[in-house]
């Protein structure tokens, strides 16, 4: 119920500001609640609580309203808590801006980490980061705010953008439309799993890209694992419902194939003793795998892997069925479990903004990573893509990537904010500076049986080190350690790594 949260703070916001201009109001407000209410959700224009207020305004809906200078802060909206909202959340200066984020999650998934918690070897808490913890001005600042929603729409003439709040369904409480005026606006939305339009991936198939996606593939997991080895189950059926299929031959699918072949080696051998001939692993990919590293990293991730006892096809699927996939060539493919990862692409939203997008239909933005036909806002991510004006290619869709727009993004806002431009429509005619700047640090990878791949090239072509094996696992493991968010996390990710390498993997369904 963050919402109600917010609307509290919001109250106390309120409270504050009648207390301050004047003493009558103060008075009043402490000693009749009712009213106290009404007041304070006042500062949210309403047709809702109208009937309250002497002057109702014509706003459809409730809404923070444009900033009062003088009064306020300037409001910096950021749409999103990913990687790109979250560096640039913790690089802004707050004493200088007020910031709003808007989000359907109230934490940042430390994505790199996150085929891990599918088979237990992390817990999701160790990968995923509170955005109070982030950026703590969020929870304390009269005028920050998380809200727990999305952004269905932006009005960018009015400097507006339009919410719905995320609820639990129809059980907790109807969804509630609001409108947040901006002094700048930070478009991070991400981007969605592609499925290329193919039947019945959306209904059978489940994506790895949030924790609730990792804590559905354990439980499915988990309960094949259980349901094969009740009396009765045919061979056929046991064969089925172990049989883990893994679609899209990226990092992300050949990680996932990598801990899943871990979990069967060591933890399914030992306590699911009955059934351990009947689980199979098969990664199914249209070319070939890990096609961004380099060609000798890609050959030994392809013995490894079938050492491991991962079935590599190489195939594209035509239909997905409730219980079978079917390919190309009309082999059909029994699945207990199936998980897509074949890239991303923009989301609904984003496809329909009335933005100007790059090549590939992300938000189109200039070497500042401002929007450049609309005042003040700004797009980074993997929603965001270089115009092709800017003869700059459209960069990939990497935390890496991401992270560092953040993080320019972010010194950028400061320093237009100290030169006076916080306020809307007031750095038309600023100079920006040094435009962003990117550079590839290099592509990781796990492949399971505690190998990795390291490629430090800076592209396809370029020339530098390339390492396959434990060393480069050991690297792997280190420098996501290193890049964990907070210390809190670093250690529950520490600490998980060793009850697992003692203990095995966690199989209770919870
Ligand atoms: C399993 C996995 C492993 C990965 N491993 C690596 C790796 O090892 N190295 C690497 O460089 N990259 C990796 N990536 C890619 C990396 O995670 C992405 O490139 C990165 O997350 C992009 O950051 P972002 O901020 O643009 O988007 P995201 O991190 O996807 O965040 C988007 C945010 O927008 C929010 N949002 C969505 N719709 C709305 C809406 N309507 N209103 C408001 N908010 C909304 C989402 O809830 C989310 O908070 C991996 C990705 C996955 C899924």
């Amino acid at each position: 119920m963050s919402w109600f949260r917010n609307l509290a703070k919001i109250s106390t916001l309120k409270s504050l500001q009648s207390s301050s201009s004047s003493p009558a109001a103060k008075l009043h407000n402490h000693h009749t609640p009712p009213n106290y209410l009404f007041n304070s959700l006042s500062h949210f224009t309403s047709n809702a609580f109208a009937s309250a207020s002497a002057a109702p305004k014509p706003t459809p809906y409730a809404g923070l309203e444009p900033t009062r200078e003088g009064a306020e802060k300037p409001r910096v909206v950021v749409l999103g808590t990913g990687w790109a909202a979250c560096r640039l959340m913790k690089g802004i200066d707050t004493n200088m801006y007020d910031v709003v984020c808007v989000s359907p999650r109230n934490h940042m998934v430390f994505t790199p980490l996150l085929a891990s918690t599918c088979v237990g070897t992390l817990e999701f808490r160790s990968v995923a980061e509170p955005i109070g913890r982030i950026q703590p001005a969020i929870s304390k600042e009269p005028g920050s705010y998380f809200f727990l929603a999305k952004c269905t729409a932006l009005d960018t003439n009015q400097h507006v953008v339009h919410c719905e709040t995320v609820t639990d369904g129809p059980s907790s409480v109807a969804p509630w439309k609001f409108n947040i005026s901006y002094d700048k606006l930070v478009i991070a939305l991400g981007a969605e799993a592609s499925t290329f339009g193919i039947h019945g991936v959306k209904e059978h198939a489940i994506f790895l890209r949030e924790v609730y996606h990792a804590q559905e593939i354990r439980r499915r997991l988990l309960l094949n694992l259980m349901l094969s080895d009740v009396p009765g189950v045919s061979e056929g059926e046991k064969k089925r419902l172990l049989h883990c299929v893994v679609v899209g031959g990226g990092p992300t699918g050949v990680e996932f194939s990598g801990e899943l072949s871990d979990f069967i080696m060591r933890d399914v051998r030992q306590r699911y003793a009955h059934v351990k001939d009947y689980i199979h692993v098969t990664l199914i990919e249209a070319n070939e795998i890990l096609s961004s590293f380099d060609d000798r990293l890609r050959r030994y991730a392809t013995n490894q892997l079938t050492k491991s006892g991962v079935r590599l096809v190489r195939g594209t699927v035509k239909d997905v069925e409730p219980q079978q996939l079917i390919l190309n060539d009309g082999t059909e493919v029994p699945y207990g479990l199936l998980v897509w990862s074949t890239g991303v692409g923009p989301s609904p939203l984003v496809k329909s903004l009335d933005l100007p997008k790059s090549p590939g239909g992300r938000i189109g933005i200039d070497e500042w990573l401002r929007v450049p036909s609309v005042e003040d806002v700004f797009a980074i991510g993997d929603c965001s893509g270089f115009l092709e004006t800017t003869g700059k290619p459209v960069l990939p869709a990497l935390a890496q990537v991401a992270e560092r727009q953040g993080k320019y993004l972010a010194s950028l806002l400061n320093k237009i904010g100290k030169a006076g431009g916080g306020r809307a429509n007031s750095a038309k005619d600023m100079e920006f500076g040094d435009p962003f700047v990117y550079k590839h640090l290099g592509s990781m990878a796990t492949i399971g049986s505690y190998k990795a791949l390291v490629d430090l090239r800076q592209s396809k072509e370029g020339r530098g080190i390339s390492l396959a094996g434990f060393v480069s696992w050991f690297v792997w493991r280190s420098a996501y350690l290193t890049r964990v968010i907070s210390w809190r996390n670093r250690l529950y990710v520490a600490i998980n790594w060793a009850t697992t390498f003692v203990f095995g993997r966690d199989i209770s369904r919870i």
